[in-house]
């Protein structure tokens, strides 16, 4: 009877953990800076609303402790790494909706645009299992999935279905990318 007792509370804590799991004010800031660091050194800008980044990173931190990896905090995750891949933070749908809409689906990638000010942000389409496909609005040579861009500057190659807003080598804006494929 204790052992059946003992079993269950133990079953109970392993199921709450993942939900009970509260990523502390230092994890959440390492995260932040990190985000932030890589977004500025690709040429990605975060939304400027720190508090409500934070908010997004926390989901993130939680997600990385429920899954073991960081699902993006605004969708349902399956669970299943395999199922869930293109929903890892930053997902597949990132770029395009930054092309579309300047700013990925949570609104934690913002365009430059909306960080200057000269746009605001609205809410965003989901994209995922849409009609409209990450690729929408480019024409795909035959045998690529996405068209390929160069920069004519440093000469930076990259596949995606838009050239980057900025070069994340020399830094150079958008327009100064050529289709190379
Ligand atoms: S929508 Fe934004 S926050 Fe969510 S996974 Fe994509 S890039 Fe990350």
């Amino acid at each position: 009877m204790r052992g059946g007792l003992r079993a269950g509370k133990i079953e109970a804590e392993i199921r709450v953990k993942p939900i009970m799991y509260k990523p502390t004010t230092q994890e959440i800031e390492q995260l932040y800076q990190k985000l932030k660091k890589d977004a500025e050194s690709g040429g990605y800008h975060l939304n400027p609303d720190e508090k409500f980044i934070k908010e997004l990173v926390e989901g993130l931190l939680i997600n990385q402790n429920r899954f073991g990896y960081q699902a993006c905090p605004c969708r349902l995750a399956a669970g299943k790494k395999v199922e869930d891949i293109d929903i890892i933070c930053p997902c597949d749908y990132r770029d395009p909706d930054l092309t579309d809409h300047d700013a990925c689906y949570c609104g934690l990638y913002v365009s430059g645009k909306i960080l200057s000010g000269e746009k605001k942000l609205k809410s965003i389409p989901e994209r995922r299992n849409s009609s409209v496909p990450a690729n929408a609005g480019q024409k795909v040579m035959d045998g690529l999935s996405q068209p390929v861009w160069r920069c004519q500057v440093c000469g930076y190659l990259c596949a995606r279905p838009e050239a980057p807003e900025t070069c994340p080598i020399c830094k150079v804006p958008k327009d100064r990318f050529e289709r190379f494929m």
